[in-house]
């Protein structure tokens, strides 16, 4: 079969969450060997997506995870572990991932993948307090410009607002703040930004009655909302008010953790200090899905003291194969020092897309480790977003002539390459983004 029927039986038979894409058949990636992949029409591509988006943190084709799932599907391909089973992979994992995590942070709870994190989260941390006798704490406070994945719990979360239109009540008590966002500082009148958005933290906490609060969560760099980060006072200055008041911090790092930013977990370099942390994506490199929510022994405590049980699961949760893949996968990044190429890779890319900065159509070029976010404008002056459908242009343009995969998150250029790239690639990856952005007015 050629890649143009198979292109045409996914339009025909796939819903996807794109629907946008107006050629006769979808572009579709087939197979991939370190930062390289290739479509069904043979093309050869360099992924600066990092396997679909913040992924495939070890690159792609890696024999040792191939052979840490085979090993473990001869073994033993699955046995649902999250009442009363357990199993060796699993067990190993939470150790290893305890090890990695912040402080006092030692207790996971298995899911498959970040949205089911999410909504393990907003319970563990409604529980937390219920289970304390405060039966009101229910509000989560969200920020705008976030993405906590696509189920209800989730996506009502996101603070992107298409997530939420046209599928009836979202789920109820969750508010949502402003984020720290240093291009636009318009939005704070002013004000410097952490005065104001703690102010308006507060505001909001005195609003909803502090006793009604559950928890706050946040990404510790907005990713999906154009990766950026916040000012270094935001998140000390946000745990200090939280911590007052008696709520929970959870931190989504399902796109920072293992690595993204160069650190096993940002949410510690910029201390958020959380009580929970989500994570997937690079938890397996996106080999098999899975996600890990990790949380404080004062959490993890409430939950199993005496006879209690959080009654939350999944049939997938805990799944060995995919706990063997992630336990290869961890290794890799560390025997690799990936951690550290993250950081290079940053280097290189933000040396690469220097020239792209001083162009008119490019706000501003945001590197956090290996991903950069380039917010492209109608007018500099103004900073007046282009329109998501130039920026698509801007990918499509980059995918066909240049053979480079990046993606547009609304105005922004997004890159998350496998921490596996080399410069050459980054180089190759910089100057195919200047040129075509160079033609843009
Ligand atoms: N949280 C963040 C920060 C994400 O970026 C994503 C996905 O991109 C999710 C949650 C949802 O994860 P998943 O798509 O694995 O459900």
């Amino acid at each position: 079969m050629s890649g143009a029927d198979v292109g045409e039986l996914d339009k025909r038979y796939v819903l996807h969450s794109h629907q946008r894409d107006q050629r006769p058949f979808r572009r579709m990636i087939v197979r991939g060997i370190g930062s390289t992949v290739w479509d069904t029409e043979g093309r050869e591509l360099l992924d600066m997506l990092g396997g679909g988006i913040w992924v495939a943190q070890v690159g792609h084709g890696r024999r040792e995870l191939a052979e840490a799932a085979a090993a473990q599907i001869t073994e033993l391909a699955h046995f649902t572990s999250f009442f009363e089973f357990g199993n060796d992979k699993s067990a190993l994992l939470a150790e290893r991932l305890a090890a990695l995590a912040p402080g006092d942070v030692n207790r996971v709870f298995y899911t498959s993948g970040g949205s089911e994190g999410v909504d393990t989260a907003i319970k563990l941390a409604r529980l937390f307090h219920h289970r304390r006798g405060q039966t009101e704490r229910n509000w989560i406070i969200a920020r705008h410009f976030g993405y906590h994945g696509a189920t209800l719990g989730g996506g009502t979360a996101t603070g992107i607002p298409d997530m939420q239109v046209g599928v009836g009540p979202n789920l109820p008590h969750v508010e949502k703040v402003t984020p720290p966002y240093p291009y636009h500082s318009e939005m704070y009148g002013g004000e410097n930004p952490t005065d104001f958005l703690l102010r308006e933290l507060e505001a909001t906490i005195e609003r909803l009655g502090p006793d009604n609060v559950a928890a706050m969560i946040g990404e510790p760099i907005l990713g999906g909302g154009g990766v950026i980060a916040p000012p270094a006072d935001y998140w000390p200055r946000v745990r200090e008010l939280l911590t007052g008041y008696g709520i929970l911090l959870i931190a989504d790092e399902v796109i920072t953790a293992f690595g993204r930013t160069g650190a096993w977990f940002d949410s510690a370099e910029r201390g958020m200090d959380a009580d929970i942390i989500v994570t997937a994506k690079g938890l397996t490199s996106g080999y098999l899905p899975l996600g890990a929510v990790l949380m404080r022994d004062r959490v993890a405590d409430v939950m199993a003291a005496g006879s209690a049980s959080f009654f939350h699961g999944h049939t997938y949760s805990g799944h060995p194969t995919a706990c063997a893949v992630a336990l290869a996968n961890l290794d890799l990044l560390e025997n690799e020092g990936l951690l550290k190429r993250s950081l290079e890779i940053g280097d290189w890319l933000r040396a690469g897309l220097a020239p792209a900065a001083a162009l008119p159509a490019v706000g501003e070029v945001r590197v956090e480790g290996a991903t950069v976010g380039i917010e492209l404008v109608s007018n500099p002056e103004t900073r007046e977003p282009v329109s998501p459908d130039l920026a698509l242009a801007v990918a499509d343009e980059l995918y066909e002539q240049h053979r480079v995969i990046t993606r547009n998150y609304g105005p922004t250029l997004v890159l998350s390459p496998p921490l596996v790239l080399d410069d050459q690639q980054a180089k190759r990856a910089s100057s195919a983004i200047v040129q075509v952005l160079s033609r843009l007015d």
